[in-house]
């Protein structure tokens, strides 16, 4: 059951993970105006490009521009996933993470089904955007090109994410989704030092992966698709991914 996290928990969290106190503890921060500042633990660099501001609680690298909060930190530092990275916070504030109750767990019950009707929802969207948009026409002509067949997309639910950046965000704002909840179930990414979102998947051929009772899960396989610049040929940038 561990991976979903009621959001109103994840604030307590947030609040209780004073940035300068847990970037503080693992790297020597220096004072610099209302700022601290430290060498860039993620990329090599000689004068400190690496700043964290303690009123809007972020980060931020001039450098290779890595940025996000407390919980970004966590996780890009000690390499963990999201959920991990709330989990380290939660046990350093002595907060007990609510799966461990009943009422907890039923929270956590709710919101992953809620989870799972929202990934059964953009899926919907996705295989309409494969069988109609006209942005889908690179994966159609993709699947074509690799003799995939009409009954094969269908039989295997393949779909795909258009690319822009707010194909996923209006789609689940017109369902009348919490943007927050959408970030948790992996789909959408806030902007930095913002309460703006954008589309995780842009671009992407999708390839459900379904669990034991059929489900479609958040797990995806993708394949991002790019036009050259003559628009007539796709090409693979990259190898598929999981998320
Ligand atoms: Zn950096």
């Amino acid at each position: 059951m561990a991976g979903i996290i009621p959001p109103d928990k994840l604030e307590q969290i947030r609040a209780a993970s004073d940035i300068i106190d847990v970037i503080g503890a693992v790297l020597p921060l220096k004072r610099a105006g209302a700022n601290f500042t430290a060498l860039c633990p993620f990329h090599k660099e000689k004068s400190p490009s690496f700043n964290v501001n303690p009123h809007r609680q972020i980060f931020h690298c001039f450098g290779c521009h890595k940025g996000g909060d407390v919980f970004t930190f966590v996780r890009e530092y000690e390499n963990l996933s999201f959920i991990e990275a709330v989990k380290r916070l939660a046990d350093r504030a002595s907060i007990p993470l609510e799966f461990d109750n009943q009422p907890g767990q039923q929270q956590a019950r709710h919101l992953k089904e809620a989870l799972l009707q929202m990934h059964e929802g953009i899926a919907q969207r996705w295989q309409t955007a494969l069988a109609n948009d006209a942005g889908g026409q690179i994966a159609r002509d993709y699947l074509a090109k690799r003799g995939v067949s009409e009954e094969a997309i269908k039989l295997f639910r393949l779909r795909y994410a258009p690319e822009v950046w707010d194909d996923t965000v209006n789609w689940a704002k017109s369902k009348g989704y919490e943007l927050p909840v959408v970030e948790q179930g992996g789909l959408i990414i806030r902007k930095e030092e913002t309460d703006r979102y954008y589309d995780r998947f842009r671009g992407r051929l999708m390839f459900p992966i379904c669990d034991e009772q059929g489900a479609d899960h958040w797990l995806q396989r993708t394949r991002p698709l790019r036009r050259r610049e003559d628009r007539e040929v796709c090409e693979l940038a990259g190898d598929a991914d999981l998320h």
